[in-house]
């Protein structure tokens, strides 16, 4: 334990701007990210809503996150529960121990997390002495069910608004039933053991009223070195297999003003501003505020650009702040796959995005796509591997400078809410021979690296995905036996 409370006390001591409130009276609330510590702090919805709460002042929030390999297998060996980074309390002395869980593969970490605790995983085997289970987070809205057996209440939708509404109860009421009747009737809230129809999910109107941005600074997280600011959320574009325009609903754009707010306030902590949004060239004052920053002495970081957006401009103030390589999404081989699935931009396109880019120095690109499309067969695959040929042929004959490029590959995953979610999830046999062909044409080619998802993880996210309640066994039967294989295997995809 001792070793632990150390490993906590160091990352503590490693963060600027932590909190640790005196507990004294108030509501302690813990938020849990089902993931390792880089990861969960490059997570926004973290941040926010430690904010939020912190905010409170009957609320005092702390942070935990799964333990990495090393210490889980050392936390089993020695018995020793999960602990919060800013107190190192064990998960069980909170109030309320509430999970952001942001993708459906991280539900398989929720009963390790748990039992490292000893707080019974199924909601039926708490009493009143534990703390209230919550989560929220885009696996939760996309499909509670899997989880609906273990936690006493799930947020669906935006968590800015719910979150307030959740401490006003938690402050008010102590007897767990009582809170849980009060819960259930908050609009967005699904409390399992009362509710009964559907539960509308939460949006908020104005993101200008909330901020979205990096609170806690760790050279340890993902995208550490950069002060993020979400500018905008939900997505215009309607691409039929993308389940973000229903998770964050309708499209919303974060003023010009606000977002040269958290610029100034940001400042003194990162010279790297990582813009955060699911289509940024669809932001009107983009190119303003990427100005602002340059004139700030700061660099940008997109998270992800359109390839029908690349043009002169953005290429040239992506290497204005020194980028070397950019991400964009494919997604389908064909001009035809790609129509059908709401990406129909040309190869031609393609092909020009790139040549601009490598114009502006900027020689490195990584190409997303996904196999198992509907309506997808190996010639499409086949022609993945045109594509990328044609983009490097191309590039030598407009003598443009030596490009690399990274293919990554990942199974198409039907999700609810979207055009595909009838779909089957690509037979295994079929998605084997894609990845071979893939691999087999693209490997040995110079300047051409190639990486995918493995089948196992896309089945899984798939079956977490879709399926209802039932999956609490297999949830339980993974944590017992250790082998997602056996239990993914059942499902027969
Ligand atoms: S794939 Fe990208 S552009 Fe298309 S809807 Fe999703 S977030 Fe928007």
């Amino acid at each position: 334990m001792w070793k632990f409370i150390e490993k906590q006390k160091k990352i503590l001591a490693s963060e600027t701007n932590a909190l640790a409130k005196h507990w004294g009276g108030k509501l302690s609330v813990v938020l849990v990210y089902p993931n390792v510590y880089s990861v969960g702090m490059g997570n926004l919805a973290i941040h926010a809503l430690y904010k939020i709460l912190n905010d409170h002042p009957n609320v005092v929030c702390e942070r935990a996150f799964l333990p990495d390999k090393n210490d889980m297998a050392e936390s089993l060996r020695t018995n020793t529960p999960v602990l919060s980074i800013e107190t190192q309390k064990p998960l069980s002395e909170f109030d309320c121990v509430a999970f952001s869980i942001s993708f459906q593969n991280d539900f398989l970490n929720i009963i390790p997390i748990l039992s490292l605790c000893s707080i019974p995983h199924r909601s039926n085997n708490r009493g009143g002495d534990y703390p209230l289970l919550l989560a929220g987070g885009a696996a939760v809205t996309i499909n509670p069910y899997p989880v609906s057996q273990i936690f006493d209440c799930l947020a669906l939708g935006e968590g800015e608004e719910v979150f307030s509404e959740i401490v006003s109860v938690l402050c008010e009421e102590t007897d767990k039933k009582q809170r849980l009747q009060l819960l259930s009737e908050i609009n967005g809230l699904l409390v399992p053991s009362l509710t009964t129809g559907d539960v509308k999910k939460r949006f908020i109107k104005d993101l200008d009223k909330w901020r979205t941005e990096t609170v806690v600074y760790s050279n340890n997280a993902e995208f550490g070195d950069m002060h993020l600011i979400e500018m905008s959320r939900g997505c215009p574009r309607k691409c039929r297999f993308c389940a973000t325009p229903s998770l964050y609903s309708p499209f919303r754009v974060r003023s010009k003003k606000a977002i040269s707010q958290m610029l100034q306030d940001g400042e003194k902590f990162r010279n790297k501003i990582g813009l955060i949004g699911a289509d940024l060239l669809s932001h009107k004052t983009l190119i303003d505020i990427i100005e602002e920053i340059h004139e700030m002495g700061k660099t940008f970081s997109p998270s992800s650009l359109r390839v029908d957006g690349i043009d002169n401009k953005i290429a040239s103030l992506l290497a204005k702040s020194g980028h070397k390589a950019v991400s964009l999404g494919i997604e389908g081989a064909s001009i035809s796959l790609r129509s059908s699935i709401g990406k129909d931009f040309s190869d031609d396109q393609i092909i020009s995005a790139v040549s601009i880019l490598a114009e502006n120095k900027i020689s490195f690109v990584r190409l997303y796509f996904m196999i198992g499309l509907p309506g997808e067969t190996l010639a499409d695959i086949e022609g993945i591997v045109d594509l990328v040929l044609k983009i490097k042929t191309e590039m030598k004959k407009q003598k443009k400078m030596a490009i690399s490029i990274s293919v990554t590959i990942t199974p198409f995953v039907p999700k609810p809410d979207t055009f595909f979610c009838k779909e089957k999830f690509a037979e295994e046999g079929y998605l084997r021979k894609a990845i071979k062909i893939l691999k087999r044409s693209l490997s040995d080619k110079k300047g051409i690296s190639i990486h995918h998802d493995t089948i196992l993880s896309s089945q899984t996210d798939y079956i977490l995905s879709n399926r209802g309640t039932d999956l609490i066994t297999f949830l339980e039967n993974i944590y017992e036996t250790g082998s997602i294989r056996k239990e993914v295997s059942k499902f027969g995809l």
